[in-house]
């Protein structure tokens, strides 16, 4: 099997988990969602009962937490948070809105990169996040960066959230979407931005099918996996 890293970036709502999962199991790669790497420290965090913008109080929680991510059969991974299994806790509106300012600590991104490289020896990963492509991996033998309209964007949330049986609200969904996007663009330390050598994918108008046999064309294209 190859060794290597497929990047996968964007903001959120680009389809971007869904499309990793499944471009993993095309070209028999594990995933690796970085995101909820974050989400977990961010639930730690919000446990310990420690304001996420106090960067001091925020990394001794972080340094204490051990964060695992663990490949399931399936593409998908679980999550561990010191050992208890916390997937579905990550996905809460108060993490959604907890994690930009808890990803934004220089110490969390330190510990949490060095954990998402030692993850990446010895085997073919695709890895989802923020900043695969510009800082985890910038040697990446595919680097590509999804995009969408923010419009695009929140109206695919808010039907996944009609979809899970949650209350949405589109205006509300779609301000969240801005506001993520913006705290995780601007902040100083490796903020949301496509690699240099990034192959850019705007998916507003395209379906997740579309998206995915693109994709694997140009990972194939690079890599030479078989069909
Ligand atoms: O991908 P997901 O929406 O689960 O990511 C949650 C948050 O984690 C992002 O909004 C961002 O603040 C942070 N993140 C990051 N770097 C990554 C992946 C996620 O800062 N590589």
């Amino acid at each position: 099997m190859n060794a290597g890293v497929i990047a996968i970036d964007g903001p959120a709502g680009t389809g971007k988990s869904t499309i990793s999962k499944l471009l993993g199991d095309k070209v028999g790669a594990h995933y690796l969602d970085t995101g909820a790497m974050y989400r977990a420290a961010t639930l730690a965090v919000l446990r310990a009962g420690v304001p996420a913008d106090d960067a001091d109080a925020v990394t001794a929680v972080v340094d204490a937490a051990d964060i695992v991510l663990q490949p399931t059969g399936t593409g998908a991974s679980r999550v561990l948070l010191d050992g208890e299994d916390v997937s579905g806790p990550i996905r809460t509106d108060e993490v959604t809105a907890n994690v930009s300012a808890v990803s934004a600590i220089p110490a969390v991104r330190t510990k949490l990169v060095d954990l998402q490289r030692r993850q990446a020896e010895n085997e073919l990963l695709v890895v989802e996040g923020r900043d695969i492509g510009t800082v985890v991996f910038p040697d990446a033998v595919v680097k590509i960066f999804l995009t969408a309209t923010p419009e695009a964007r929140a109206l695919r949330r808010h039907r996944q959230n009609l979809a899970a049986g949650r209350p949405s609200d589109l205006d509300e969904v779609l301000a969240a979407v801005n506001r993520r996007d913006h705290l995780d663009s601007t902040r100083a330390v490796s903020p949301l931005r496509p690699a240099d050598d990034a192959i850019m994918v705007d998916t507003s108008d395209m379906t997740l099918e579309q998206v995915l046999d693109h994709l694997v064309d140009l990972v194939r294209a690079r890599i030479g996996v078989a069909s």
